[in-house]
């Protein structure tokens, strides 16, 4: 059975257009999702990150943490919070 969504509204129904940014970054109903991520890297890392798409979806960041080892979970834990 082929999938068929052909409103270019957003399936979360928030009543916007559903432009790729809009889908990943910019829905109203992701910011819930996203502050709790960063809720969450807080607790286990002890860093607040920016809830920034350049760094929540594109991974781009640098000298958030010093640290390398958890460098390295913050973007084990991006990759997984965007999947
Ligand atoms: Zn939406």
């Amino acid at each position: 059975m082929a999938f068929k969504h052909t409103s270019d509204k957003c399936w979360r129904d928030c009543g916007l257009i559903r432009y790729l940014t809009h889908i990943f970054w910019d829905c109203p109903k992701l910011s819930t999702y996203w502050k709790g991520i960063q809720k969450q890297i807080k607790k286990c890392l002890g860093v607040t990150i920016l809830l920034q798409p350049t760094l929540i979806i594109l991974g781009i960041f640098q000298n958030i943490i010093q640290d390398r080892s958890k460098t390295y979970v913050l973007k084990i834990l991006l990759v997984l919070a965007r999947k």
